[in-house]
């Protein structure tokens, strides 16, 4: 099931944090944080740039993707209203070359990953953008807005029937980026979608047909869309000359956003976005991720290797947008440790029983734990105090039922407040409910915090794991070492071999 936008939950007895809560993020037009202001009240107006439909997804993709949602359901959680459009870039170099390596039409060949990212977006309980825009179905736009830039001598047409984007037409162009525009080469050329900041020549708007490519009429001739002109033409169509917000990767910057800013700024006259948010790339074991290094994993990838979405989800939300995420999968083990505490609590306030009397303990927590989550994503997304918020906030209630009139207890209504905060403050983070996901990985919502192993297990699956690792089987070796490290074991490789003991 898709998740759906929701809005935050009232709770009962807890005063209301204010809403549309005041906001600030590191806008990278500018290198700063910066108050955010929507330009439509409370209405936030926000593109972020989709896949590139050539391949399944990575789990660097994943990243940001997830980055994107905590971004979409913070704002919702701190009030805001909010049109959130992801595009699919289903026509470019890459995709044209892997259609045409497949044999197949280009609609066909990105169908199956398009499928892909779609599951892979529902198994993280990322919620569903508003708008999807394909490239392929907004040709005409990009012509349009291609002509326009002709119009206005912004852009120029090639011999070839190419048509190139002027950047010295462009007083501001490397503002983003930091560029200095002094040292452009003027009246040079680069047709590839993707190169770096050595080579800033005009680049491409629309590219002139090649034999055996899929293409599009144009008053230009047969050709197809230059990656760039896609979002600046989908992303307008969509949200307005002007918009709040435009996300993607680090590595977008430039020459992408750069080269968006310059087309839409030069064809609308208007300024084009109000905050660029950037997140951090992922590395794998502190590499780049690469097919070479076999460290480029998929979703699907982990999952069969015994990698529960959910303590995915949490490891991505974990790390602060703006430093780089290092997945190991050792560091599976402190992500499923944090759910199970959060389980365990939710569990045992589950069949505490309730007295007479509300236990002012409870709703102060309540309270604190909204206004400390709230503040914390509210400076720029700032994860790592919120969750801190919400352990301190596992710990208050704990205390509260241990304090509590009988065996153990809370007041009326206690138990309600309690879970209610949860829920309210998982709109943003979508991960701490384990009723929201599928049995297998709510693995640990009876709440026992025990790992289900005995000392005996433990010596077995390490001995197996060295079996495995002796036979090069490493899938096999990875997926014991997750089972262990999600069970909260310690493994320690030591020239005598593994050893390992109970973590918290
Ligand atoms: P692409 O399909 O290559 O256009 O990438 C889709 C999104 O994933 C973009 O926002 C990229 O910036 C982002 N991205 C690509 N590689 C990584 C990575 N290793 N870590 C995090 N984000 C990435
Ligand atoms: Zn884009």
């Amino acid at each position: 099931m898709p998740a759906t936008p929701s809005e935050t939950p009232a709770v009962d007895g807890v005063g209301a944090v204010d809403r549309p809560h005041p906001v600030q993020f590191f806008n990278t037009m500018g290198r700063a944080v910066m108050p955010f202001t929507p330009l439509d009240g409370d209405h936030v107006r926000m593109y972020t740039c989709g896949p590139t439909v050539y391949n399944h997804v990575h789990i660097g993709n994943l990243r940001t993707f997830v980055f994107e949602d905590l971004l979409c359901r913070t704002l919702r959680f701190l009030g805001y209203r909010v049109t959130q459009v992801m595009n699919l870039t289903d026509v470019d170099d890459k995709t044209i070359r892997g259609a045409s390596e497949a044999n197949l039409p280009l609609d066909d060949f990105t169908a199956t990953y398009i499928d892909s990212f779609f599951n892979d977006l529902d198994t993280l309980q990322v919620v569903r953008a508003d708008h999807y825009p394909r490239a392929t179905r907004h040709i005409d736009d990009m012509i349009t807005m291609i002509e326009t830039l002709v119009a206005k001598e912004h852009a120029y047409v090639s011999d070839d029937g190419s048509v190139f984007f002027r950047i010295a037409s462009d007083d501001d162009y490397g503002r983003l980026a930091g560029i200095d525009p002094s040292g452009l080469r003027q009246g040079e050329r680069v047709a590839s979608d993707e190169y770096d900041k050595e080579s800033v020549r005009d680049f491409v708007l629309w590219k002139a047909a090649k034999d055996g490519e899929p293409s599009w009429n144009s008053p230009w001739g047969a050709g197809r869309p230059g990656w760039h002109i896609e979002c600046s033409a989908m992303s307008v169509a969509y949200l307005g000359n002007s918009f709040d917000i435009h996300g993607g990767g680090v590595d977008l910057i430039f020459p992408h956003h750069e080269n968006e800013i310059a087309q839409t700024e030069s064809a609308t006259g208007e300024p084009f976005v109000h905050t660029w948010l950037h997140s951090e790339h992922l590395i794998v074991d502190g590499a780049k991720m690469s097919k070479s290094l076999g460290n480029q994993y998929t979703l699907k990838d982990l999952i069969a290797r015994g990698v529960r979405p959910r303590v995915l989800r949490y490891l991505f939300l974990q790390t602060h947008y703006r430093q780089k995420l290092n997945f190991t999968f050792d560091s599976l083990g402190a992500a499923a440790a944090a759910l199970r505490r959060v389980d365990a609590l939710r569990h045992r306030l589950g069949h505490a029983p309730e007295a007479a009397d509300a236990r002012p303990a409870v709703g102060e927590a309540a309270e604190t734990l909204l206004r400390e989550v709230a503040d914390a994503l509210a400076d720029d997304l700032g994860v790592p105090n919120a969750l801190a918020a919400v352990f301190n906030y596992v710990k208050a209630i704990n205390r509260a039922i241990d304090a509590g009139d009988g065996p153990q207890g809370l007041g009326a209504g206690d138990r309600q407040r309690a879970l209610d905060a949860f829920d309210a403050v998982d709109v943003a983070f979508g991960v701490f409910r384990a009723e929201d996901w599928p049995a297998s990985d709510g693995e640990a919502s009876d709440g026992a915090g025990d790992d289900g192993l005995s000392d005996a297990d433990i010596d077995g699956l390490l001995a197996e794991r060295q079996t495995a690792r002796a036979a090069r089987d490493f899938a096999r070796a990875d997926e014991i070492r997750v089972q262990l490290t999600e069970a909260g074991i310690v493994i320690a490789d030591t020239p005598d071999g593994p050893r390992w003991r109970r973590g918290d």
